[in-house]
């Protein structure tokens, strides 16, 4: 099956939902994006700011009502060209991307998630779940936060995980939750996902990253 036939049935299942798809394009090139573009899908996600400036700028010249999301961790150095890159970010994790971000004026970007590190793990990325809370009061009146994103740990069933997220939008009242991905975004959706990011149930595997 072509990653678009792929992308519609994708989208076919989701359908009686109210779920945006994402489609994750990262390692992926511009060659293997268009035929999606060209079919009219506009809504991808990225996780490395580079890489999406490599593809991204050219592909939105030509298509420029995409919405492109950063799903990847943000470093304080790269928030100038995310900003211009970017129509959504989906990683807000600290206090000091913030006020980064708040210092620059120039963005295309218009919409912020805050990533939880939902399963409290070292090696990933967003807030711990300690500090949510700080990080939502510190930053609700500074940019538009729009949601809650999470990856759920690997291992586990993620359901207890995209409960709880579930659980913190209602209480800090944020409307979105970017959750699920290829492997579990039909479960996901039970729990109120209103973004779904999936890459390899579109794209194939990636080799690398
Ligand atoms: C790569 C990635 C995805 C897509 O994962 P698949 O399993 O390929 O669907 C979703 N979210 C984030 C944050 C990612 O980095």
């Amino acid at each position: 099956m072509s990653s678009l036939e792929k992308l519609r049935k994708i989208k076919k299942n989701i359908e009686a939902n109210n779920v945006k798809l994402i489609a994750v394009s990262k390692t992926h090139p511009a060659n293997d994006i268009l035929p999606l573009l060209e079919a009219g899908h506009r809504v991808f996600g990225e996780n490395r700011v580079q890489e999406a400036k490599e593809k991204w700028v050219e592909l939105r010249e030509k298509y420029s009502d995409i919405q492109l999301h950063l799903i990847g961790s943000l470093q304080t150095n790269k928030v100038k060209d995310a900003l211009k890159l970017f129509d959504v970010i989906q990683s807000i994790d600290r206090i000091s991307l913030v006020d980064e971000i708040v210092r620059h004026k120039k963005m295309l970007c218009s919409q912020f998630f805050i990533q939880v590190n939902i399963g409290n793990e070292a090696q990933k990325g967003g807030v711990a779940l300690d500090e949510l809370e700080n990080l939502i009061n510190y930053t609700k009146d500074k940019l538009p936060i729009i949601g809650l994103m999470c990856v759920p740990p690997a291992d586990k069933n993620p359901e207890q995980y995209f409960s709880l997220l579930q659980e913190l939008a209602k209480k800090y009242n944020v409307h979105n939750l970017s959750m699920g991905m290829s492997n579990d975004y039909d479960i996901a959706i039970k729990y109120g996902a209103t973004h779904i990011r999936v890459g390899t149930a579109i794209f194939g595997e990636r080799t690398n990253n």
